[in-house]
């Protein structure tokens, strides 16, 4: 195709502002998807994103319209996958900044612009769901003009449930969004912008062909391993993968096969070039995916560790960015310590390792890197933390910290302000986007972000707050590691790192949890709350004496034995901890964050 028929665009938007319902709509209004075999969110194609109405993975797909192509890249929402919306940016010229008509401009609206804007990509401003009764295309006409700078009445409106006005924004797309330049004869070089695992195929690796041109059966370098494949099969989605035998040339978007099994070989941000001619640079902007939350996964059932194994395996070769390593624990037994680019990411996987595979799993408490630094000047990473050192000679503790941005109507700021400055939060600036709507800027510790931070905001604005993080480096942090005895023996799977101001707390509040959770036993069990040797918090399990056997009188031989069998049942989902035989549901149930 020639390139000055090009347009690559995305749609950006908060969550549920519409951005796959409107796609839908595109689908439709261009003849790629016909009627018949329309059914909502066409793009969202894993069962987990159907289901939640999210979109996890981005998505491409080539629409004719009026005589040109038009690339449309479906772009993941949520903050966790911020660095792949970066790439699916990085592949468009122009950009769809969707805002729904009855909400306003909310925490992702923002965070995805300003991606958008450091791509230079051109912004097509559009309220969305202009259908609504409750819309108000005014109002929030102006705040978006406000906020891009351009008028009132450069905003487009559009419905994308009825398709009122999605035509319209088809023909715009043409007219305003630049067409792709590139050199046609230089060496090849392509975005990968997505990567994505199939049963029968392999991995299908999304790419933006910037300069020069990808053909069919050819030897391809990725440059960021200096890996070669071959490309078995090249071709467009529209709205299903079709092969072409032409390859693609400069400003397309499409898919390429190389029959390699494992998305780890394939990155997202990678650079696609000729092995025979190769390009001398590759596309700035790689990044390695890097773990941000960390938590122990382990099988309910112990005998289930290599199933547990198994998945996570298979989904790695889905995932390039989920790691795991083996991981023991005294109370838990054998699993994994995983890690994962954030909340939604962990819910994510975790879903599919249950849903998927069958597992039934118990979960640590997600936990954030922390870099310890001793007197002796020696550092360690502590991604567990039972490993972070006991002794009392830590110099300092360094943890990541977030920009965070919350945008709320300004009758919440008071309540917003108490939970980010309970939360060790440092307010950074206020801005007023409209008389009665608040952007917040914060720095926060990611490991307060990630402990129940945004159900708490959102119950304390009654559902009006939207968050937006990004990483913002580390600071030094005064942290101590809470350790919970039973008996005097510590459970490695309730060791927290904690701010010293709440050490206390979460020490009495763990320490009371397990004592109503652990059922007494033959002897009295102490449960200790410790920072190092120091004990900050005490419970005590009264005993019993506990004789099964007292209640037959010595009675019918059969009822003993049914009933010492029972009590054989029961221990089977006991873990000793030391001598204390506590019931896995205790730990389940103390894990919980609730
Ligand atoms: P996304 O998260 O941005 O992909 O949003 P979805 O497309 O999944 O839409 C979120 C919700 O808004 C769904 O319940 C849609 O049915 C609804 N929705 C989307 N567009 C419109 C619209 O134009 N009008 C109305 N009334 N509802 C819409
Ligand atoms: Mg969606």
């Amino acid at each position: 195709t020639d390139p000055a028929l090009i347009r690559n665009f995305c749609i950006i938007a908060h969550i549920d502002h519409g951005k796959s319902t409107l796609a839908d709509r595109m689908l439709q209004i261009t003849g790629v998807v016909d009627d018949r075999s329309m059914r909502a969110q066409y793009l969202d194609r894993m069962d987990i994103e159907r289901e939640r109405g999210i979109t996890i993975k981005s998505q491409a797909v080539r629409l004719p319209w009026d005589g040109h192509v038009l690339n449309m890249i479906d772009t993941p929402g949520h903050v966790d996958f911020t660095y792949e919306v970066s790439r699916s940016l990085q592949a468009c010229e122009g950009a769809i900044l969707l805002v729904d008509a009855a909400q306003g401009i909310e925490a992702q609206t923002l965070a995805n612009l300003y991606l958008a804007m450091n791509a230079d990509l051109h912004i097509i401003p559009v309220l969305n769901k202009i259908d609504l009764p409750a819309a108000q295309p005014e109002k929030f006409a102006e705040e978006l003009a406000g906020l891009i700078g351009c008028e009132p009445s450069d905003v487009l409106r559009v419905s994308g449930k009825t398709g009122v006005g999605v035509r319209e924004l088809l023909d715009h797309v043409v007219a305003s969004v630049p067409a792709p330049v590139g050199k046609a004869d230089a060496a090849a070089r392509a975005l990968i912008f997505d990567s994505v695992y199939d049963t029968y195929r392999g991995v299908v690796t999304y790419v933006r062909v910037i300069d020069g041109h990808l053909s069919k059966r050819e030897r391809i370098l990725m440059m960021s391993t200096s890996a070669t494949h071959e490309t078995l099969e090249i071709g467009v989605i529209s709205p299903e993968p079709k092969p072409s035998d032409l390859g693609l040339g400069v400003g397309e978007v499409g898919y390429l096969i190389t029959g390699v099994k494992d998305v780890r070989q394939s990155r997202v941000g990678d650079t696609v070039t000729s092995a025979a001619k190769p390009a001398a640079e590759m596309l700035a902007g790689y990044e390695h995916p890097k773990p941000m939350v960390f938590s122990g996964l382990y099988p309910i059932d112990g005998d289930e560790y290599p199933e547990l194994r198994e998945a996570l395996d298979k989904l790695q070769l889905n995932d390039a960015a989920l790691v795991y390593e083996p991981e023991t624990s005294a109370a838990l037994g054998f699993g994994f310590r995983v890690g994962f680019l954030g909340l939604l990411h962990m819910e994510i996987v975790r879903e599919r390792l249950e849903r998927e595979f069958g597992l039934s799993l118990i979960s640590t408490a997600p936990n954030v890197v922390y870099r310890v630094v001793m007197e002796d000047g020696s550092e360690l990473t502590v991604t567990n933390p039972s490993e972070f050192p006991s002794g009392g000679k830590i110099a300092q503790v360094f943890e990541p910290v977030t920009k965070s941005t919350i945008l709320a109507p300004a009758e919440f700021i008071g309540a917003i302000m108490e939970i980010c400055q309970g939360r060790r939060g440092q307010l950074q600036g206020m801005d007023y986007l409209s008389e009665d709507r608040v952007e917040i800027r914060y720095t926060l510790p990611l490991g307060e972000i990630i402990f129940d931070f945004f159900d708490q905001l959102k119950s304390r604005t009654r559902g009006y707050a939207s968050l937006d993080y990004e990483p913002a480096g580390e600071a030094e942090a005064d942290l101590v590691k809470v350790d919970i005895l039973l008996q005097g023996e510590a459970v490695d799977a309730f060791s927290a790192i904690v701010h010293k101001d709440k050490a206390y707390a979460y020490g009495v509040d763990m320490a009371k949890k397990l004592r109503e959770l652990i059922p007494r036993q033959q002897f009295e069990v102490p449960i200790q709350a410790a920072i190092g040797a120091r004990v900050i918090a005490r419970e005590n399990i009264r005993a019993i004496r506990k004789d099964v056997l007292a209640k037959c009188y010595g009675g019918d031989i059969s009822r003993k034995r049914k009933l010492l069998e029972k009590q054989k049942e029961g221990k089977k989902r006991m873990k000793m901890v030391g001598r204390v035989e506590v019931p896995q549901e205790a730990f389940v149930a103390a894990l919980s964050t609730d």
